[in-house]
């Protein structure tokens, strides 16, 4: 069987939910916390209809999640409406100050109206940094300026929830435990867990290897049922791991 399928990301979900675990969205979990819950953080990067599909995997298994949109490169209005119609949380992936060049005030402007633009069309709460690995400018410096409560939002991942507490594991790099390729999704805290793929994921699931509240970073557009497009995605991610590592070397040398 192949990782990283719509297939395989069905039976991560079933064996999340046999090994006792409740499936909350972000803004659910702010709001009041399971004790033993597993959040799915989708991120679109690129590609909104793989989030749609994905959305209908969870559908199928009554599983509520959070799609964090761009704007504009994933802003499908029909998309997001759909999504949001059948019980998902909608939110914002933003980028601004590293859009902007670190202009603080263009950038909460540019905020501001993109924020707006996906309030017209779903109910916003909770936001995303998008991580640029070649931007020196890091976006969610935005908010040692300004206060995001003052646009009735009440969590952002990176800001309001202790990794110490909470597993955080991301399938950035094609495989679950990537903190050496990972300079875009990463969070400040190490986890000892050694997870090479999503079937080493369930296992660690039905083990009851894992502690009783997990984020888990997921983005759509790595996933996907087409043979010719996985084995090109695959490869593509091959050379880009190694690329990252060398970046990685060279920043952890400054
Ligand atoms: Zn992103």
């Amino acid at each position: 069987m192949r990782d990283f399928t719509f297939k395989t990301y069905k039976k991560l979900l079933e064996q999340i939910l046999a090994s006792g675990y409740d499936i909350q969205r972000f803004d659910d979990f702010i709001l009041s916390p399971k004790d033993k819950v597993v959040i799915l953080r989708h991120d679109s990067d690129i590609w909104p209809n793989n989030d749609l599909i994905m959305s209908e995997v969870e559908n199928t298994l009554n599983v509520k999640s959070t799609y964090y949109f761009r704007v504009p490169e994933t802003f499908n209005a029909l998309i997001i409406k759909k999504i949001n119609n059948s019980g998902h949380e909608i939110g914002y992936h933003y980028e601004e100050l590293a859009r902007h060049n670190g202009d603080y005030e263009v950038a909460i402007k540019s905020f501001e109206e993109k924020l707006n633009q996906l309030n017209s069309i779903a109910k916003i709460t909770t936001f995303v940094r998008h991580g640029r690995p070649l931007s020196k400018v890091e976006s969610l410096d935005l908010w040692k300026k300004y206060d995001y409560k003052k646009y009735g939002l009440i969590g952002e991942p990176y800001l309001d929830v202790d990794y110490n507490k909470v597993l955080y594991l991301t399938d950035n790099g094609n495989k679950w435990n990537s903190n050496k390729t990972n300079i875009r999704d990463k969070v400040n805290v190490d986890n000892n867990f050694d997870i090479n793929s999503t079937f080493d994921l369930i296992q660690h699931f039905k083990n009851g290897l894992l502690p009783n509240q997990i984020i888990l970073n997921i983005h759509p557009a790595r996933w996907n049922n087409n043979y010719i497009i996985w084995t090109y995605r695959f490869f593509l991610q091959k050379t880009k791991n190694i690329a990252k590592i060398l970046l990685n070397m060279i920043r952890n040398k400054k």
